[in-house]
């Protein structure tokens, strides 16, 4: 079967078939606009087919924490909207706090409850009655949302794209964007790889850590580094159990939950400058075993048991990340160009509210107030995102 013939005009057109690019065509094509999405591989073949897919409400600023528990409530209705499953399966999520950082945890706690969010602090005795498995002796506290849980990643972005296709959206894989089309700084369409163009007013480019080469050739530069994301598998041993919460481990630096109903998936939670790498593509999408062990060591040492766990291999993604680890949702450019990118590793759990509230804007030409605080321009005015209950203080970026 060949690529099918790409539309000559459109409504909208985005660029990217991740979750973002799916998300906002989705939304797009619901509200009746003619779309059509250029995806130069496959759906998700991006940073989105690598994802932990991990659905938590818990960050630190006021902006993440509405985004996140919006997009949570989307997911648990994920296939009475769109028509396609994306597997969301609630676990709940700890995380724990020592004695010294306590101020900081409470100040988080109160932020999300202030949101709606039901976050409950729980002793460490409590924590343990949830989660046996944990070994909790240095925590003074621990944060429980029990709602937080994980998705299939690829799915989802199926499902946006499907759902996108029951809206007549037309989704179209292999065809890849050359460039920009403007002139007189109004966007007039997308050249394709390959020759041929589309016509459109309106481009939305999402294509993840490809965004700030695509974004250059409408004379638009993007603050975005590129950082590689490990994760490893393991087989959880015999004995185990009923599959754990997802659980964060800010002092050990790893995250972890259920990989279906034998393994878990285990990363590293901050970003390490070593990381960064030149992109927009990793040569290398394998992980070497020593990585594996040393995420094994760390993850047994909060869950002994999983001393004895078999690791399985694991896989390498790219984040695309902003100064502030915040994305960057904004017109831009010319008139008509729309980009979103600087996921680091928000972007699913995000990806059906931003998906919505992008489309908003596309659709009106008037930035929703909920995207204010990640305009492109936060940087140059010194207002970027910054944590309003950063906990623990004074650590690095958070990453999934
Ligand atoms: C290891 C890892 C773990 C993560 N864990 C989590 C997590 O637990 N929770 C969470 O919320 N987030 C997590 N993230 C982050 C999240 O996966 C990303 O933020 C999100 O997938 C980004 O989606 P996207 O649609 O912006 O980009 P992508 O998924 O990269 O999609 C961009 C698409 O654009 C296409 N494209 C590129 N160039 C062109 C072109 N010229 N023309 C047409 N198409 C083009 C690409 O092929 C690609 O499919 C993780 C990321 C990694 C790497």
């Amino acid at each position: 079967m060949g690529v099918p013939p790409v539309p000559r005009r459109a409504d909208v057109v985005v660029i990217g078939g991740g979750c973002m690019g799916t998300s906002v065509a989705f939304h797009l094509a619901r509200r009746g606009h003619d779309v059509v999405l250029l995806e130069k591989g496959h759906i998700a073949s991006g940073a989105t087919g690598h994802s932990g897919a991990i659905v938590r409400r818990h960050y630190e600023s006021r902006v993440g924490v509405r985004l996140a528990r919006d997009s949570l409530s989307f997911f648990t209705r994920f296939q009475e909207e769109t028509g396609f499953p994306c597997d969301f399966r609630r676990t709940g999520f700890l995380s724990g706090a020592r004695e010294r950082d306590l101020p900081a945890f409470e100040a988080l706690v109160a932020l999300l409850r202030s949101e709606g969010v039901p976050a409950e602090r729980l002793g460490p005795e409590e924590a343990v009655e949830i989660e046996p498995r944990l070994d909790v002796r240095d925590y003074a506290a621990v944060l429980h949302d029990p709602d937080a849980g994980y998705a299939d990643p690829i799915a989802t972005a199926v499902g946006f794209a499907e759902g996108a296709r029951r809206h007549r959206a037309v989704v179209v894989e292999g065809r890849g964007v050359q460039g920009i089309e403007a002139v007189r700084r109004r966007v007039r369409g997308v050249r394709l790889r390959g020759g041929g163009r589309i016509a459109s007013d309106r481009v939305v480019l999402s294509a993840g850590t490809w965004t700030p080469r695509i974004a250059r050739s409408a004379g638009v530069r993007l603050p975005i580094r590129f950082v590689r994301g490990e994760v490893a598998i393991l087989r959880r041993p015999p004995g185990f159990g009923a599959p754990p919460k997802i659980h964060f481990d800010v002092y050990g630096n790893t995250y972890s939950r259920p990989e279906g109903e034998k393994d878990l998936l285990v990363g590293f939670m901050n970003s390490d400058p070593r990381r960064t790498v030149s992109g927009p593509e990793l040569r290398e999408n394998s992980i070497p075993t020593a990585t594996a062990r040393d995420l094994q060591e760390r993850i047994a040492r909060r869950f002994p048991i999983l001393a004895r766990a078999q690791p399985r291999g694991g896989w390498a993604g790219l984040y695309d990340v902003t100064p502030d680890a915040y994305p960057i949702i904004d017109a831009a450019g010319p008139e008509g160009l729309y980009v979103a990118v600087g996921f680091s590793g928000h972007g699913f759990k995000l990806s059906p509210e931003i998906g919505r509230l992008l489309g908003e804007f596309v659709a009106s030409g008037k930035r929703p107030e909920a995207l204010s605080p990640l305009r492109a321009s936060r940087y140059r005015e010194g207002e970027p995102v910054v944590p309003d209950a950063p906990f623990p203080k004074g650590r690095g970026r958070r990453l999934p």
